[in-house]
């Protein structure tokens, strides 16, 4: 088959990895001479107010793994610290490709910056492919029989089901290419190695003490321990003191693994555990197409536009014990502080954390899902602000408005033993397993048998759940006439 180009440049942005990857694939196919680089966009790390950012570490390490093996498979990877709008139509004019290829992404501040960079390297006549790679299906590949993108998930996931195939959950074979692969000149090659976290400002997290395992190899070490265990995904992933679920999110984040391959698997398995986690994978899909097709969420807006109409009190106080974890409640707290030491909050946790922020302290839900964004390891948007407005009922598919978690029966249903408490609220380990749910109501007299004065050495509930609860459906129900 005869060549389309001569030199191609594939600029690698959340897909780190060097397999089964849609724009790899193609460009090694079409082109004699393929470059590779990745860019720590100053235009994203700029903004980030936290110079210790466990994402900014993974990435690290998984550009790191990913150079070494393009470097041993006889290609390269360019590592620029720069603004990608502008450098990357620069580096493609360097070079003399004939075309750049990357992956889609479905963000709109994404999808403007690769509208721009597109009409950069227009003006340069270089050719700029985009694939499809980050989900199993796109915007405006599962659609109501209208021909509209669905609301409701049920429906989106049928229709997803129906639509899957072998086709779609192919890998592409990378490795019949690898005669492509090219090195730039010495010259260049020495402008872009990998500098330095320190050199770019940040600093290293606990990430490595926490045994995070990064890259493709810690995304495939992750998924060897999941699949032994995704039969029992049903029943095990809703606790959060058992290991239930795949903890994949991160890889899924910045690609070091293939979603066309976790979907083959969870599919040709077919266990109720699996076909539970492939729903997962679709939720994700879910929530892709609806930032794509409602762009205003990521301008804050609500997915329901009558709770627009919401104002929360937004008390700065209950707001600020809920980000540190001393609201009272153990199991929002222990969640909040898995968050802060970790960057990663059980998907329960996420739930019941959202659902207290919004529906017992009235906060905005805007607020806890700017938190969860800058803390969270596997932060994505579309995810995060899906989940935001499930927890707060004002999204599509959501939570309807009167369903309100009570923090203290999903402490008893989900974390029965306070396991999971004791780890992140250790102040309170010593209570029993019927106590600690609710410390606050142990009598004073057992409180001194046990060591723990509830108000001093562990807070006192800052609100009082029923009340806040009959506060929270009024307010609903005033956005709603
Ligand atoms: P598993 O249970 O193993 O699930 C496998 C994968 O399916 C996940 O890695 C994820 O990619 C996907 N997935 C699972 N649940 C969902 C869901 N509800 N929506 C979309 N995708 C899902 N997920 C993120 O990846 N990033 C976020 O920023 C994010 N923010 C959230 C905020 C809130 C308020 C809520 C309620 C949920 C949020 N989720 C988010 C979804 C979910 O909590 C996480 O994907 C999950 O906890 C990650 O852990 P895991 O990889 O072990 O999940």
């Amino acid at each position: 088959m005869s060549l389309q180009i001569q030199k191609a440049l594939v600029w690698f942005r959340r897909d780190l990895r060097d397999f089964d990857h849609a724009a790899l694939y193609h460009a090694l196919k079409q082109a004699a001479n393929v470059y590779c680089v990745f860019v720590f966009d100053r235009h994203i790390l700029d903004t980030l107010p936290n110079k210790a950012d466990r994402r900014v570490e993974f990435i690290w390490e998984s550009v790191r793994e990913l150079k070494l093996a393009l470097q041993q498979q006889g290609g390269d990877l360019l590592v620029a610290y720069d603004f990608a709008e502008q450098f990357i139509p620069q580096l493609a004019h360097t070079l003399q490709v004939d075309a750049v290829y990357s992956n889609c992404d479905y963000e709109p501040a994404a999808i403007a910056r690769d509208a721009a960079v597109a009409a950069h390297l227009k003006a340069k006549k270089i050719a700029f492919h985009q694939y499809k790679d980050q989900v199993i299906f796109e915007q405006d590949e599962v659609l109501s029989q209208a021909g509209k993108p669905y609301g409701v998930f049920t429906p989106y996931r049928n229709a997803h089901i129906k639509k899957l195939n072998d086709f779609y959950v192919k890998p592409y074979p990378v490795d019949a290419y690898l005669h492509h692969y090219a090195v730039a000149s010495d010259e260049i090659a020495q402008q872009y190695v990998l500098r330095e976290l320190a050199q770019m400002g940040f600093t290293r997290t606990n990430l490595q003490s926490m045994k995070l395992p990064t890259g493709m190899s810690g995304g495939k070490a992750l998924l060897e321990d999941f699949l032994e265990r995704i039969s029992y995904y049903e029943e095990a992933r809703n606790f959060p003191a058992v290991k239930g679920p795949s903890y994949l999110s991160v890889h899924l984040r910045f690609g070091t693994v293939s979603i066309r391959y976790l979907a083959r698997v969870a599919w040709q398995k077919g266990s109720a555990g699996a076909t539970t986690w492939l729903n997962e994978l679709i939720w994700r899909d879910f929530y892709f197409q609806i930032l794509y097709h409602r762009p205003d969420l990521a301008e804050g807006k609500a997915y329901k536009a009558e709770y627009e109409a919401l104002h929360f009190p937004n008390n700065p106080a209950h707001y600020l014990a809920w980000c540190e974890g001393k609201t009272g409640y153990p199991l929002v707290d222990a969640a909040m502080r898995q968050l802060n030491q970790t960057g990663y909050m059980h998907n329960r946790l996420r739930m019941v954390a959202g659902s207290f922020l919004v529906k017992d302290l009235l906060v905005d839900w805007r607020w806890g899902e700017r938190y969860f964004a800058q803390h969270l390891i596997d932060f994505d948007f579309s995810a995060n602000n899906g989940g935001w407005q499930w927890a707060a009922s004002t999204g599509c598919d959501a939570q309807p408005y009167f369903r309100i978690f009570n923090p203290v029966s999903q402490s008893e249903k989900f974390d029965p033993q306070g396991k999971f408490i004791r780890k992140y609220v250790p102040e309170i380990a010593m209570c029993s397993d019927k106590e600690i749910h609710a410390p606050w109501t142990i009598s004073s007299f057992r409180q001194q048998l046990i060591a723990l004065e509830i108000g001093r050495d562990y807070p006192y509930p800052i609100v009082d759940h029923a009340v806040q609860r009959a506060l929270a459906l009024d307010l609903y129900k005033s956005a709603k006439i």
